[in-house]
């Protein structure tokens, strides 16, 4: 049995590409150095698979920044305002990433979304109203011929035409305004590839697994009947992953695909669509090993899918369920892990193995006899988790009342103004400050026991200091301690909660050049001890202003760590809203009296179709997150903050999380969500980032004031916060500085005007 991958992390595993490129950006680096390395990167990574003695290895899936972005590129679509700068290749793809600010000009980034249901963003194409897309790009091209050149035989892989085109934003065109031209650059790329050797060429569909219009289904239809009857020789694998592709099955499976690829790991429907009828002369693409979650394959539970779906397709390859883009590399370099957990995890290395064993097992009427295979089975067989009774106590004597807040919202609004007296259009910021080179040594030497804990808290406690003065000199009216203490916002979190694993190298790719390190659930969660109500203490010490607590919220922590299988999401979140209710009310008893509880990732788990949104996710994470702060008094002001995904759609419920105030990321989406919170009578008050911190870029004060003004003109005045879009964590001081002085001087001026 043949296996394939269908994507493979690029960042390195010891982050290399990471490291290169934040160099590169600093002028550290040549451009020279930064290629150099991503080709032994892409190396090391081809050779891996062919080690493994995976059959389809993928090439393309490499990337500076993102993939979508390439994709872009290879289109020829980039937006006159970065062709203007009249850059190289790298820098102009670089201006679109992360913005440019400089001698050449001054543009904003490409707006960020999120990938589907995972943690990685993908920058959102732009196609201009005269944007013609053709083959323009050599990427795709050039890294095939690498590959081949060190003897690697490479599928290259690439986003479909379809996919691309729903996931860009337009002028006033749509997307079927540009089918015929990316057709046209996709069969050109299919030729293209087909006369440099190329035996099967992955297109990846990822929309399919979402709902599906007559229109959707007409336009993708149309696209790939044009196309492949242009294809020639070359086979085409049309790969899709991240949930089934109900909507599409029959348009699919009726086209002369040479291969389908699809997902039996979250596909819900991928086996009863295959039993509803596969082609005779295609092969199934079967994603089998889970491409985002690190535990071991469980290969009797895999081999008997494996046997149900031969009785309906064939050949059938074996593969992961989507990219491993989005797991670490190994679990090999991990010293620190328990053995017992070490023996359970996989990461992608370790799943390259599994595929290996499986195709051996999948060809093998005798498997059960082998030894492989039993000591799967006997793994699984021997899996125990850290059962703890009190917290299966505690969630059994949950009631409906200990969801409910109270009072409600609009007489609390009337008690925390009278509490606060805070001056309209009050400032804040997210959270975090700059993790400087000093706040990185502060966590290093202690990590390496160069200082001891006492040298550790008390640089905290100087770091922390000095950006409450900074805040304080500049005029900022709610202030934060600036999580100088905080690697990671679920890390922190995790690290002090009972049920949790960590990693030390086992990092996944987030967007661009940022990684995370996703803890791992283990065993049932409670918290150890109270986590910041020291800090908090310290630094609301140093002020007279409010002082926000920060805490992440439990769908954040739960959705951002890799989750345990044998449990629900929703029993593993409650138990982390416990944990974090305690420490809310911790804070509010030493005199926290506003306490921000982050749900940055609140939308990562929704389901991708909506007719599931709420029964299988929105019905139980909302009142799971108000189980975190329903025990405060009316005084106490509950914020909470999100970024990064579209959120107009889900508005009433993230109003239902009955905060009191609200602050999200806003400026990369164009303010789109105000509309949206206008319409749906939004209760909350709200702080719609006024500035994008993924950018170095320092806005200028008459921005930010033209800004606040367009929020005001759908958001009322008494209930809009000023603040930036995200924490400050991933910039410097250079930039953070002006900017929030920026802030601060339109917010007040701005308040000025509004006092007469
Ligand atoms: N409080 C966190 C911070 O400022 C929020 C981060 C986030 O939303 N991603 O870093
Ligand atoms: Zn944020």
């Amino acid at each position: 049995m043949q296996t394939s991958i269908i994507g493979y992390p690029r960042i390195g595993s010891n982050r290399e590409l990471k490291f290169v490129t934040e160099s590169y950006f600093k002028g550290a680096s040549t451009e020279d150095e930064l290629l150099a390395k991503a080709k032994e990167l892409r190396f090391a990574h081809w050779k891996k698979q062919a080690d493994g003695g995976i059959d389809f290895i993928s090439s393309g899936d490499f990337s500076f920044y993102d993939g979508m972005l390439d994709t872009a590129f290879l289109l020829g679509i980039i937006p006159k305002r970065y062709r203007d700068l009249g850059f190289s290749g790298v820098d102009t793809y670089f201006a679109m990433a992360k913005g440019y600010q400089g001698e050449k000009g001054d543009v904003k980034a490409l707006s960020m979304r999120k990938w589907f249901t995972t943690n990685y963003h993908y920058i959102v194409p732009e196609i201009e109203d005269d944007t013609a897309i053709a083959l323009k790009g050599s990427k795709l091209f050039d890294e095939f011929l690498e590959a081949k050149a060190a003897a690697f035989e490479t599928k290259p892989v690439v986003i479909g035409a379809f996919t691309f085109l729903k996931l860009a934003t337009y002028e006033h065109k749509q997307a079927s305004d540009f089918v015929e031209q990316i057709t046209k650059a996709y069969v050109d790329i299919i030729t293209r590839l087909g006369n440099l050797g190329a035996q099967w060429i992955q297109i990846d569909e990822p929309i399919l697994v979402t709902d599906l219009t007559p229109d959707d289904n007409a336009l993708f239809t149309q696209i790939y009947s044009a196309l492949l009857a242009q294809k020639g020789s070359v086979k085409v694998l049309l790969q899709t992953y991240f949930g089934d592709i109900r909507d599409a099955y029959d348009d699919v499976i009726a086209l002369p695909f040479d291969g389908i690829g699809l997902d039996f790991v979250e596909g819900k429907e991928t086996l009863n669509l295959v039993k509803s009828g596969f082609s005779p002369d295609k092969t199934l693409f079967a994603g089998l090993v889970n491409g985002k979650n690190i535990w071991r394959n469980n290969y009797t539970k895999t081999l008997k899918l494996l046997t149900e779906i031969q009785k309906h397709a064939a050949p059938v390859v074996i593969g992961t369920s989507c990219s491993l883009l989005h797991v670490p590399y190994s679990i090999v370099p991990e010293k620190k892990l328990p053995e017992s957990a070490c023996r359970v995890l996989a990461c992608a290395e370790e799943k390259l193995i599994e595929l290996a064993e499986l195709s051996l097992l999948g060809g093998d009427n005798k498997y059960a006899e082998s030894a492989v295979y039993k000591s799967n089975r006997a793994l699984h067989a021997g899996l125990e988790k850290g059962v703890n009774s009190a917290v299966t106590s505690r969630l059994g004597s949950l009631k409906e009342s200990d969801y409910i807040r109270l009072p409600i919202r609009r007489e609390r609004f009337t008690i925390q103004k009278q509490v606060f007296n805070l001056p309209l259009l009050p400032t804040t910021t997210i959270g975090s400050f700059p993790q400087t080179e000093e706040v990185r040594k502060n966590r290093t030497n202690y990590r390496k026991g160069n200082i001891t804990k006492e040298q550790y808290e008390a640089k905290l406690r100087e770091l922390t200091a000095r950006v409450v003065n900074f805040q304080e000199e500049i005029g900022l009216d709610v202030l934060v301690h600036g999580e100088f203490e905080r690697n990671d916002m679920v890390e922190y979190f995790g690290e002090n909660l009972d049920g949790f694993l960590f990693t030390q190298f086992a990092w996944v790719q987030s967007y661009g050049t940022r990684c995370v390190k996703p803890p791992i659930v283990y065993g049932d969660i409670s918290r150890k001890q109270p986590i910041t109500v020291e800090t908090s203490i310290y630094a609301q010490g140093l002020t007279n202003k409010p002082m926000k607590g920060m805490l992440t919220g439990p769908m954040t922590i739960l959705n951002w760590s890799f989750p345990r299988e044998d449990v629900s999401n929703k029993e593993q979140a409650t138990q982390i809203a416990l944990a974090i209710r305690d420490e809310v009310l911790d804070l509010e008893a030493v005199g926290i009296t506003i306490i921000q509880i982050d749900e940055a990732a609140l939308r990562e788990k929704l389901p991708l179709r909506k007719s599931d949104w709420h029964r299988e996710y929105l019905d139980w994470a909302i009142p799971v997150f108000r189980l975190t702060h329903s025990g405060v008094k009316p005084e106490t002001q509950i914020h909470t903050h999100m970024c990064y995904s579209e959120f107009q759609d889900i508005i009433c419920d993230i109003d239902a999380m009955d905060t009191d105030v609200i602050t999200f990321e806003a400026s990369r989406s164009s303010l789109a969500i105000l509309t949206a919170i206008k319409e749906s009578g939004f209760k909350a008050a709200v702080g719609p980032g006024v500035y994008d911190i993924h950018s170095p870029r320092v806005p200028s004060e008459e921005e930010i004031r033209a800004t606040i003004e367009t929020i005001l003109q759908t958001v009322p005045v008494e209930k809009a916060w000023v603040n930036p879009d995200c924490g400050l964590k991933t910039r410097g001081n250079t930039e953070t500085i002006p900017s929030l002085k920026n802030l601060v001087v339109a917010a007040k001026k701005l308040r000025n005007t509004l006092k007469v």
